[in-house]
């Protein structure tokens, strides 16, 4: 989402670095280019002229530091400038101390409230919390189906009125849903709400009934990045209509140019407090001001990465493996070769993952050709090996690679190239024992 502007900023950056000393006519121009940066990835103008001031302001009165030369500096002001924009503290669901919790979700239609009351039944449900949808959108015919379906899906349990009874009042449904909560020990209820094409009366009316009659403790405005500053201005008026005390941000993963995702915080003075990024159940997190800006900066995002691996890797295996490299009493094989890549493949796709490291953006071409079917060819020819074959590669011989390729639908010569490239990579893994990320061999072509 943020691509064009990190560019821009890097671009901006690197020709600050490129200077011994800065001038104040550079400091001057880079500002300008940074106004333009931004308002070119659709920031709103006062952001815009508030985030220009704070920075400027900050500059006149640099006092020159020891330990970051003076583009360091500029970065760091402009990091923290950004993280103020976003909203600067991670904000939380503050949690009722008398369960249930209730959470309401407002929004426009498409916005991805729907997906999104899984994404968060989901997440939560991993904290161990006990959390139930609630359907009270009953204007769309198909909505009580499809939040079933992803409740379903996450796992979650959904409250909707019984078929048959008609249309059905959504704040009777609202109402009665915390009784049931209240009554089957359910600890979070997450009220999904009608969306329309666009802000009308109806909606707000319907919305604020359904708000006075559940007293939800956080109400979350729900609303798709992509659509650029309307996604600022629908939030105000639903704030002003209805209030709400958080933003949830969906699509990110889209490519609009984020300037929604950048100015809507300050705008409205509530924080973003969940960042939607794909369509799958699991692309969903907190926000964080200060990762995002890191990611703009291009300075990576490192904590979520680490945050990431360390809810999906299985540390037991990952130590065993480790050990094997290090010079364990087993050899590392192709099978730990597996278990590891498929504990990296469940943190998402390798492109997303590596775009989380810092400088990633330079690699961004290469980064968009990784071939996960490359990964997927791998895998399978892995899959056609017999466990002792996996463990010992050393036996494999012709006629043993040859049933490998068939089974895997692939030529003998993608056989031999694995194997190969994996016996090279783990002699060089042998023969640092010790640096290296464990359970990351450095397999080449991936
Ligand atoms: P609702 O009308 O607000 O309930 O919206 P839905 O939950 O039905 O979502 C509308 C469409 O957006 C669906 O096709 C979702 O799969 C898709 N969607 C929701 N969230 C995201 C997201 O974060 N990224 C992407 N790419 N698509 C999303």
């Amino acid at each position: 989402m943020f691509d064009t502007l990190q560019d821009r900023l890097a671009s901006v950056f690197k020709g600050l670095r490129s200077k011994g000393r800065l001038t104040e006519a550079d400091v001057d121009s880079s500002m300008r280019e940074i106004r333009i940066a931004l308002l070119e990835a659709d920031v709103n103008l006062g952001v815009v002229k508030e985030f220009i001031a704070a920075v400027k302001e900050r500059l006149v009165g640099l006092e020159i530091s020891k330990a970051l030369n003076p583009t360091q500096q500029i970065v760091k002001i402009v990091n923290e400038e950004l993280i103020a924009i976003l909203g600067g503290e991670t904000r939380r669901i503050r949690f009722a101390k008398q369960p249930p919790t209730v959470i309401m979700l407002a929004g426009l239609q498409g916005a991805g409230k729907t997906t999104l009351a899984g994404k968060l039944g989901r997440w939560l449900r991993s904290q161990n919390y006990s959390p139930l949808l609630v359907a009270a959108d009953l204007q769309r015919p198909n909505a009580v189906n499809q939040l079933q379906i992803v409740g379903e899906r996450a796992g979650v349990h959904v409250f909707a009125p019984e078929p048959g009874n008609g249309v059905g009042d959504p704040i009777q449904v609202a109402r009665d849903s915390i009784t049931h909560a209240r009554n089957k020990l359910y600890d979070v209820v997450i009220v999904d709400t009608a969306g329309r094409l666009g802000i009308d009366e109806e909606l707000m009316r319907q919305a604020a009934d359904i708000k006075a009659a559940v007293n939800p403790h956080e109400t979350l405005f729900i609303v798709d990045a992509m659509i650029g500053q309307d996604a600022v201005n629908t939030a105000k008026a639903f704030d002003e209509g209805v209030g709400v005390d958080g933003v949830v941000l969906t699509k990110l993963d889209g490519d609009a140019r984020g300037g929604a995702a950048l100015s809507i915080a300050r705008v409205l003075g509530k924080p973003i407090m969940f960042a939607s990024n794909g369509e799958k159940l699991e692309d969903f997190d907190l926000f964080h001001p200060d990762r995002m800006a890191s990611r703009i900066l291009g300075m990576g995002d490192v904590l979520t990465l680490i945050e990431q691996a360390e809810k999906t890797f299985d540390a037991e295996q990952s130590r065993e493996a480790a050990e094997k490299l290090l010079g364990g009493k087993n050899k590392f094989g192709l099978n730990d070769f597996l278990g590891q890549m498929r504990q990296l493949r469940k943190m998402g796709p390798l492109s997303k993952i590596i775009g989380m490291l810092p400088g990633a953006g330079q690699f961004k071409d290469a980064i968009n050709e990784i071939d996960e079917r490359e990964i997927d060819r791998i895998e399978a020819i892995i899959c056609s090996m017999t466990p002792k074959e996996r463990d010992d590669v050393s036996i494999l011989n012709g006629s043993r690679r040859a049933r490998i390729a068939k089974g895997a639908g692939v030529e003998v010569s993608a056989v031999n190239n694995l194997v190969n490239r994996f016996v090279d990579a783990r002699k060089m893994m042998e023969s640092m024992a010790g640096g290296g990320m464990p359970g990351m061999p450095g397999m080449p072509g991936m």
